[in-house]
């Protein structure tokens, strides 16, 4: 297996006093790993230090193999895309033009996402908040990246928004993507993941394959239910 992305012995912090504890982790092409915590619990940071918003204090993050030395803005130019739960749309431009703004094809994004076909002309601000993120997602994946990082796309939307996004997810992993997602819908996400980690105070708490996740879902849940 090919490792995308992977964090070693990482420890980041927000100031003097870290949030990870010598995290160990990694994302393989084809795959979709789910982070599941608690909240608090890191999932949001470990994000953040793979893209490279945040500088390890100490261990570092691998990108292919090799220890990853560039900023956030030149990852994305180098085949890593975030989509957060904020639709980073620009709401005053159609469809059209938001997808046309990041040299995506539109009429190549409504052959995978036939829902946005009757929306291409329309203001981004008035599209639904699903829509909103399935043209946020739709534009992440049409330029092919090799990772993704996907943190709480579905929060406040429809729980058939959610297995629309997560159904793209799990397409774009099949089609040779690596997949880091945080998602709190914790049985929706084990239906798409291979592999999970659960975080817990900024460490490992479990890992193991989603088949595993499912058969242990007492513990996973108890880990949440613990708070952090
Ligand atoms: P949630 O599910 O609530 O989003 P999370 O698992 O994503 O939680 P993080 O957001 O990574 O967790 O937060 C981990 C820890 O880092 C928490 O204790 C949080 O208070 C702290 N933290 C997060 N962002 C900052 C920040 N900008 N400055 C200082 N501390 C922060």
């Amino acid at each position: 297996m090919t490792s995308i992305i992977a964090a070693c012995d990482l420890e980041v912090g927000y100031g003097p006093i870290p949030v990870l504890h010598g995290l160990e982790l990694e994302v393989n092409a084809g795959e979709v790993v789910a982070l599941l915590g608690p909240n608090g619990s890191g999932k949001t940071t470990t994000l953040m230090a793979l893209a490279g918003a945040l500088s390890p204090s100490r261990g570092e993050v691998r990108w292919k193999g090799e220890v990853a030395h560039l900023p956030l803005y030149q990852r994305t130019r180098h085949g890593l895309s975030i989509v957060t739960e904020e639709r980073s749309v620009v709401m005053s431009l159609t469809a059209r033009q938001n997808l046309r703004l990041a040299r995506v094809d539109p009429e190549a994004v409504v052959v995978d996402y036939p829902e946005l076909a009757d929306h291409l002309d329309r203001k981004a601000g008035l599209l639904s908040g699903g829509q909103q993120q399935i043209l946020t997602l739709a534009r992440a994946l049409a330029r092919r990246p090799d990772a993704l990082l996907a943190d709480e796309l579905s929060l406040g939307l429809a729980p058939q928004i959610t297995s629309r996004l997560l159904t793209a997810v799990r397409s774009a992993a099949d089609s040779g993507m690596a997949v880091l997602l945080v998602e709190q819908h914790v049985r929706k996400a084990l239906q798409v993941a291979d592999r999970v980690y659960v975080l817990r105070q900024g460490r490992i708490d479990w890992s193991g394959t989603a088949a595993q996740a499912l058969a242990n879902q007492s513990r996973i849940e108890s880990s949440y239910l613990g708070g952090n």
